[in-house]
């Protein structure tokens, strides 16, 4: 992939170099010092600052990277290397088969519907009515669009899932995250305007973020024995930590480029070796292929398409942690608080929805550590 993308290098510097003129320009037509400022006005970031971004980038660093980092020497040692390249880093450390969760999208479903199910059991109604309204599209075939969503239909006030399942845990993770989507549908119907259910990512992706992480109690509907499952709750929670960093990354680097729109190329690129360095493990080497590291950033389509959105992301990833220590200390109250805060859709502001569900919209280094603490004993105690 890397080196399809090399051959495209100066041209995605050509063009990017461009769009940070035109965007500067734009902000500067508006009244604004720089891009990064017009841009958190023009999303309508009104609940959190640049600053409130910059701890954030803080916490993930002193908090997660070194978890991180402990799942690459982890990965070493299973596959018995002296150093790490950077396709080890994308394989099963122990070379087993990828794990098959199901055959099917109807396996698919059945299976999800039990997990949900065993979690609660208004859950599995969502995802039931919208099975007998012919309202989920879950199986890749030939010429379907890629892809996987779940949209709200104003009229009916009902959603509908659209997935393209092939067999493996990644679909499974795909399903529960949308039918998080749904269910947050669900629970706004009753609002009264289409705009209260239009609900800026920080929260939508809090119900679906929750949902890949609370289902996980009833993930047995998968797997038939004890060492898949575990597996698969451990590559979820992997995932997690290994997300994190990058979305800082990519969000750190933005602020800089916009920031400084006169930058060079060559500045631009230790600009993102540093980040890279900060939010990285320092255990793959890159001997031969630098600038594979170098440009690495070219592979995020957010930077050129849809420059600033995607922290989102991460404030949800950790609200969803938040969220799942909640469940796991009282499952009854912790579901309630899931089903409280999002039935409010956005007709309060982000912190306040947080608070709803008994969670801090908050990036502090303690309460980021006090998350992946709470992590850390939970994946223990998957062994
Ligand atoms: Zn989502």
């Amino acid at each position: 992939m890397y080196e399809r993308r090399n051959v495209e290098t100066d041209k995605l510097e050509a063009l990017f170099d461009e769009m940070v003129q035109k965007r500067q320009q734009i902000a500067l037509n508006a009244g604004f010092g720089n891009y990064r400022d017009y841009m958190f006005k023009a999303m309508g970031r009104y609940d959190y600052t640049k600053e409130d971004c910059f701890q954030f980038h803080n916490a993930i660093e002193k908090a997660v990277v070194p978890l991180m980092r402990e799942l690459m020497v982890r990965r070493k040692s299973e596959m018995g290397l002296e150093q790490l390249k950077p396709w080890d880093t994308s394989v099963d450390p122990l070379g087993r088969e990828p794990l098959k969760p199901f055959d099917g999208g109807a396996d698919l479903l059945s299976k999800s519907l039990n997990c949900l199910n065993s979690v609660d059991s208004w859950f599995s109604g969502c995802l039931e009515y919208m099975k007998n309204n012919n309202l989920l599209d879950l199986e890749s075939r030939k010429g379907k669009a890629p892809g996987g969503y779940n949209y709200p239909l104003a009229e009916s006030n009902v959603p509908f899932i659209f997935m393209n399942a092939s067999g493996n845990l990644r679909d499974v993770e795909t399903l529960v995250h949308e039918a998080g989507h749904a269910i947050h549908s669900f629970l706004m119907a009753p609002l009264e305007l289409n705009s209260f259910k239009n609900t800026p990512s920080e929260v939508a992706e809090l119900a679906s973020m929750s949902m890949e992480l609370i289902s996980m109690d009833g993930w047995n509907a998968y797997f038939d024995n004890e060492a898949e499952l575990t597996r698969a709750k451990l590559e979820q929670i992997e995932g997690v930590i290994s997300t994190l960093p990058w979305i800082a990354n990519v969000d750190a680097f933005q602020h800089w480029v916009y920031e400084n729109p006169n930058h060079s190329r060559k500045e631009r690129k230790a600009k993102w070796l540093e980040l890279s360095a900060r939010f990285g493990t320092g255990m793959v080497d890159y001997t031969g292929y630098e600038d594979a590291l170098a440009y690495s950033w070219h592979k995020q389509l957010h930077i050129f398409e849809i420059p600033f959105y995607y922290i989102e992301y991460g404030f949800a990833q950790l609200g969803a942690i938040g969220m799942w220590k909640l469940y796991t200390e009282n499952r009854t109250q912790g579901l309630e608080s899931y089903k409280k805060a999002l039935k409010l859709g956005y007709t309060q502001s982000i912190p306040e929805v947080y608070a709803a569900a008994g969670l801090e919209f908050n990036f502090s280094e303690k309460y980021v550590t006090d998350l992946f603490d709470f992590l850390q004993r939970t994946k223990m105690n998957f062994k």
